[in-house]
C-alpha cells in the first residue's frame, strides 16, 4: 500500500492524478487532468504558481493532452491543491479526478472543415462525472474522446471511447477493443446528439459493475476492453441496452477493419485559418511537452492580449492559441519566438517525442529525454527540413510516449556488450527482409550522426520534393539502407 503524505496518498499506481501521485524513480509523478485540453489564463497562472511552489523548472503536456509534474520532492500543500480545485485543474471530488480524461479534436469550434463543434458535448460529459463519484471506482486510464471531424482528427488517439461526427447531426460509436495502445474501433453504431452522454453514460454504468463483479486487486483495475473481452461484445452491449435511457436499440458489433490512415498531427502548427472571419489559430511546438514559467507566463499573456484568453493543449503534447486576428499574427509570432519556442512544423523538433526513459521510469534502458534534446539541438544547428519528420525515442518495447509508428524510432535496448544503454534504430519503410539485417546498436553519440545522414540522403536523392521520408526508404537496397545508417 501506499504512505500518506498529508492531505494526499502516495501510491505504486501505475496512471497518477492530483490527489493520487505515483512513485516513480525520479521521485513522485502526479498528472492534472485538463478536460478538452481548454486552459483559461487564470489556470495558466495557478500552474505557475503551482510551479514556483514546488521548485520545478517546467510541466509538460502528456499525449493525452494533460499535465504532466515528474521528479516532485515532496507534497503539494494543501492551500495549493484548493487554489487548483477552486480554477477546474482539479476535481473537488477526488473519487473521480483521475477519470476527467475528456479528450477533443483541439481546434473544435475553430476548425473551418468540422461536421460538428463538440465543445458542449465534451462539457456535459465532465458535468456528468462530475456528478457520478460511484464512477471513481473506474480504471484511472479510463478515457473518452470527442471527435468534431474537422482537420486535427483525434480518431487514432487510443481512447476507451471515442465519437466521431459523421455528419452534422451524428455521430459513430468506437470502442477500445483492440491491442493496447491501438486505436479504438468502430462497433456499428450511430448516435444522434441528444444520444452521446446517454451512451457514454450506460458504458460507464456498465464498466462500473463490470469491475465491481470482477473485483480483483483495486489498485490494477481492469481497463474498459479487458470487461468487453470477458463479457464478449454481444454480451457487453446488452448490458449496456439494460443502462441506457435513449429509444435506440442497438448491438455492438465486431466490423471488418478499414484502415484509417493516421491524420498527420503537424496540421496544428503554424498558422491556420479559422471558420471564423479575420480569425486564426497559431500551433506552437513544446520541445518533448516541456513548458517552462516563463513560457506558461509569455504564452497566457499573449492570449490575453491578442487571443481570446485561452490555451489548448493538444495530444500531439503541443499547444494552440486561437482567435488571432490578421492585423496581430506577425506580432504574436515575434513574442512566441522570444520565448524560445517554436511554431513552423517543419522544424527538426515538430515531431520529435520521447518517454520519460531511465531518469523516470525503471524499465526504461536509456535516458531518453536527454538524448532527445542533444538531438533536436544537434538537427537545429545543422537541418532545415521541408517536410515534417517524426522521431520517437522509446526506453523499452513498450512505447509509452507514442503508440502509432514514427519515421523513425529509437528503442532503448541493454544488450549492448556493456549494457551502457544503446539504442536499435527502426525506420518506417524499410521492407521487412532488411529489418534483421540492419539491427546494429548505436550509442547515445551515434544517434544523431545516423539521423543527420539518412536526412542528407534524403535531402540529395529524393526523387522530387513531394517524395516522403518513407516513400524515399522504401525505394533504397539493403546495401544502400546500410550506407545510409553506418556511422563507423
Ligand atoms: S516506454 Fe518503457 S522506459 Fe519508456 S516510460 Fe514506458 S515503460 Fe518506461
Amino acid at each position: 500500500m501506499g504512505k500518506e503524505l498529508n492531505s494526499v496518498s502516495v501510491e505504486h499506481t501505475i496512471c497518477p492524478d492530483i490527489y493520487h501521485p505515483a512513485v516513480a524513480r525520479d521521485g513522485l509523478l502526479t498528472r492534472l487532468r485538463i478536460p478538452g485540453g481548454v486552459l483559461d489564463t487564470s489556470q495558466c497562472l495557478a500552474i505557475d504558481h503551482l510551479l514556483a511552489t514546488t521548485g520545478l523548472e517546467y510541466i509538460q503536456v502528456t499525449n493525452r493532452a494533460n499535465l504532466q509534474l515528474r521528479a516532485l520532492t515532496g507534497h503539494i500543500p494543501t492551500e495549493v491543491l484548493i487554489k487548483l480545485t477552486d480554477c477546474g485543474l482539479a476535481a473537488s471530488n477526488s473519487a473521480v479526478d483521475g477519470i476527467r480524461n475528456i479528450m477533443m479534436s483541439p481546434t473544435a469550434g475553430i476548425d473551418a472543415q468540422e461536421l460538428i463543434d463538440i465543445r458542449p458535448l465534451a462539457q456535459a460529459w465532465h458535468e456528468y462525472l462530475s456528478h457520478h463519484p460511484e464512477l471513481g471506482i473506474l480504471s484511472t486510464k479510463f478515457s473518452v474522446g470527442f471527435d468534431g471531424g474537422g482537420s486535427v482528427g483525434i480518431i487514432n488517439r487510443p481512447n476507451d471511447i471515442t465519437l466521431l461526427a459523421v455528419s452534422d447531426r451524428e455521430f459513430d460509436l468506437y470502442l477500445g477493443i483492440g491491442d493496447r495502445g491501438s486505436a479504438p474501433l468502430p462497433v456499428g453504431v450511430k448516435l444522434g446528439l441528444d444520444e452521446c452522454i446517454p451512451m457514454l453514460a450506460a458504458i460507464a454504468q456498465s464498466y462500473r459493475s463490470g469491475i465491481e463483479l470482477l473485483g480483483g486487486d483495486i489498485r490494477r483495475k481492469p481497463r474498459l476492453r479487458d470487461i468487453i473481452r470477458h463479457w464478449g461484445l454481444t454480451g457487453f452491449s446488452e448490458i449496456v441496452q439494460l443502462e441506457f435511457t435513449g429509444s435506440s436499440h442497438f448491438i455492438f458489433k465486431n466490423l471488418p477493419i478499414s484502415p484509417i490512415s493516421p491524420p498527420s498531427p503537424i496540421p496544428h502548427i503554424g498558422v491556420h485559418r479559422q471558420s471564423q472571419s479575420d480569425r486564426y489559430y497559431l500551433g506552437v511546438v513544446l520541445l518533448l511537452g516541456r513548458w517552462n514559467r516563463n513560457q506558461i507566463e509569455g504564452l497566457a499573456e499573449i492570449a490575453e492580449r491578442y487571443g481570446n484568453g485561452t490555451i489548448r493543449l493538444t495530444p500531439w503534447q503541443n499547444i494552440i492559441l486561437p482567435d488571432i486576428q490578421g492585423i496581430d499574427l506577425e506580432r504574436v509570432q515575434a513574442l512566441i519566438t522570444d520565448l524560445d519556442l517554436i511554431h513552423t512544423a517543419n522544424h527538426p523538433s515538430s515531431l520529435l517525442r520521447a518517454c520519460a526513459g531511465s531518469t523516470g521510469c525503471k524499465f526504461g534502458a536509456t535516458y531518453t529525454q536527454r538524448d532527445a534534446i542533444d538531438l533536436s539541438n544537434y538537427l537545429a544547428t545543422k537541418y532545415k527540413l521541408d517536410l515534417p519528420l517524426s522521431i520517437h525515442f522509446s526506453g523499452c518495447d513498450r512505447s509509452c510516449a507514442q503508440h502509432d509508428r514514427a519515421d523513425i524510432t529509437l528503442w532503448g535496448d541493454d544488450k549492448s556488450p556493456d549494457q551502457s544503454g544503446h539504442y536499435r534504430i527502426s525506420i518506417e519503410g524499410v521492407p521487412a527482409a532488411f529489418e534483421r539485417e540492419l539491427s546494429d546498436l548505436y550509442s547515445p553519440a551515434q544517434v544523431p550522426i545516423a539521423i543527420g545522414k539518412s536526412i542528407d540522403a534524403y535531402h540529395y536523392q529524393r526523387l522530387n520534393l513531394q517524395e516522403s521520408f518513407r516513400a524515399f526508404i522504401s525505394r533504397q537496397s539493403l546495401s544502400q539502407l546500410q550506407q545510409i545508417f553506418n556511422v563507423v
